[in-house]
């Protein structure tokens, strides 16, 4: 037979026990929210802030000039091609035309500006090595 006041005791301690933990276990998940709160507003701060950057990088990017390909060396370019291998052929330096060697034993020239190189087809592979080797790719 159970005693009245110690079914009110123990239904006193159980509901006042069950709202203590309720009330911390809520307590926790609210700072876990805030918590959670404050990460997605840093992360969407940072998140714009990103876009802003890919947004300018994007701008720079189309007015940025093409990268230079040439490789000025003794009087002439070189053109270094997407592969990283210098292209075996001579451009004259001011209008980047192709330069040619007469005979293949006449001195390398553009015929557009009458430039002439100091070297002739037979020179062409050591001077092509020597300015790969001073624009590394
Ligand atoms: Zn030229």
């Amino acid at each position: 037979m159970a005693i009245p006041i110690l079914d009110d005791l123990e239904r006193l301690i159980v509901e006042h026990g069950s709202a203590t933990v309720r009330g911390d276990h809520i307590a926790l998940l609210r700072e876990q929210r805030e918590g959670l709160e404050k990460k997605v507003a840093d992360l969407q701060s940072e998140n714009g802030s990103l876009k802003e950057e890919i947004r300018d990088l994007r701008e720079k990017l189309k007015t940025a000039a093409p990268p230079n390909e040439f490789i000025k060396y003794r009087g002439v370019l070189f053109r270094r091609l997407p592969t990283g291998v210098i292209e075996d052929a001579v451009y004259c330096w001011k209008c980047r035309g192709p330069m040619v060697s007469m005979k293949r034993h006449m001195p390398y020239q553009c015929t557009a500006c009458n430039i002439t190189a100091d070297f002739t087809v037979s020179w062409l592979p050591e001077i092509m090595k020597e300015a790969a080797m001073l624009a590394p790719k």
